[in-house]
């Protein structure tokens, strides 16, 4: 696909991602929207996401994001970025009347939602695929800096089993642009405020482990988030930290989103395909991290999720 033809003609392009965007959606919809601007400047372009967590503010273009999802007059093309149409929120009504949609993403579980699609379950990130559609010479810095984020985010800071050589290839032109990584890095991924660590700790403390050590679930309910003052937002790092216990294969994260419903995170080692585990209940992902929400009670949700978890576990002896 060449993105900059797929735009010809269009006036008005919108660009959205999923709900709860994380770093590789915000990375990937503000890079893209720098890249059309820059390359078809008589074009309106604009960037539709739920409202991302401040660390991503040093990105280009994150003020004029726009979270309030107002009425529209139908976009010439519309980019979902980083997911299926399905989880777009808000942005979903730009979508349905696009006159022409572009599906560019990287999760195994999506077949593809628009009437181009580029969907490389191989690549760590949308950031990653949509470096590949740029064409190198018009980077520049702070286009690199938010692809380099998108990256950083999605693979773990270069830890996960996504990572490949290109990977890194992508990584070392990207900072060849002379950005402040290391700051970018433990800014948006490390550094944690006092009350985001006080709620890890307490989850962490409060997890229980199951199927001998091997799957550990934990859990945060509405009045707890409130109690700590915290959003969801604040809740990212939790179920990766599970995962890293030792005999851990499959870590459960779930937080409150209404009543009997939850928010769930998986993640695993090569023992488990949580994207399987994840499409059982209407979400997806990727082999090592998928999500979904639930409905029920947290103990409805734990035996209906175990079940298949234990059965893939089950299978691998
Ligand atoms: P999370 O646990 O929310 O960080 O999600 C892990 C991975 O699974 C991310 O790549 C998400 O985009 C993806 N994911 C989470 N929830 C869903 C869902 N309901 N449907 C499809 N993919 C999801
Ligand atoms: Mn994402
Ligand atoms: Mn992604």
């Amino acid at each position: 696909m060449n993105l900059l033809q797929e735009c010809t003609g269009a006036k008005r392009i919108g660009i959205g991602g999923h709900v709860r965007p994380d770093g590789d959606c915000v990375g990937a919809c503000l890079a893209l929207e720098q890249y059309l601007k820059k390359e078809l400047p008589a074009v309106q372009v604009k960037v539709f996401l739920e409202r991302p967590a401040d660390i991503f503010s040093k990105i280009k273009g994150f003020g004029e994001i726009d979270s309030s999802f107002p009425e529209e007059e139908a976009f010439d093309v519309f980019f979902v970025l980083d997911c299926s149409w399905d989880r777009l929120g808000g942005a979903e009504k730009y979508f349905h009347s696009a006159a022409k949609t572009i599906n560019i993403d990287h999760h195994v579980s999506n077949t593809g939602s628009g009437d181009i699609c580029e969907i490389r379950p191989k690549a760590g990130s949308t950031c990653e695929v949509l470096y590949d559609l740029m064409e190198r010479d018009k980077l520049d810095r702070d286009l690199a800096m938010a692809l380099y984020i998108g990256i950083i985010h999605d693979t773990g800071v270069f830890q996960y089993s996504n990572t490949t050589p290109a990977t890194m290839e992508k990584a070392a032109h990207l900072i060849s642009f002379g950005f402040d990584f290391p700051g970018l890095i433990e800014e948006t991924f490390y550094q944690k405020t006092y009350l985001q660590t006080q709620i890890m700790g307490r989850a962490l403390m409060e997890s229980v482990r199951f199927m001998d050590g091997r799957c550990i679930v934990s859990v945060v309910d509405r009045k707890t988030m409130d109690f700590y003052d915290v959003t969801h937002k604040d809740l990212d790092g939790i179920v990766n930290q599970l995962r890293n216990i030792k005999g851990v294969d499959c870590a459960i994260f779930m937080y409150e989103t209404g009543v009997l419903e939850y928010k769930v995170s998986l993640r695993s080692t090569d023992k488990v395909d949580v994207a399987r585990v994840a499409s059982y209940f209407g979400g997806g992902g990727h082999i090592r991290a998928a999500g979904c929400t639930m409905k029920g009670t947290f103990h409805d949700c734990v035996n209906n999720l175990s079940l298949h978890i234990e059965r893939q576990l089950l299978e691998e002896v």
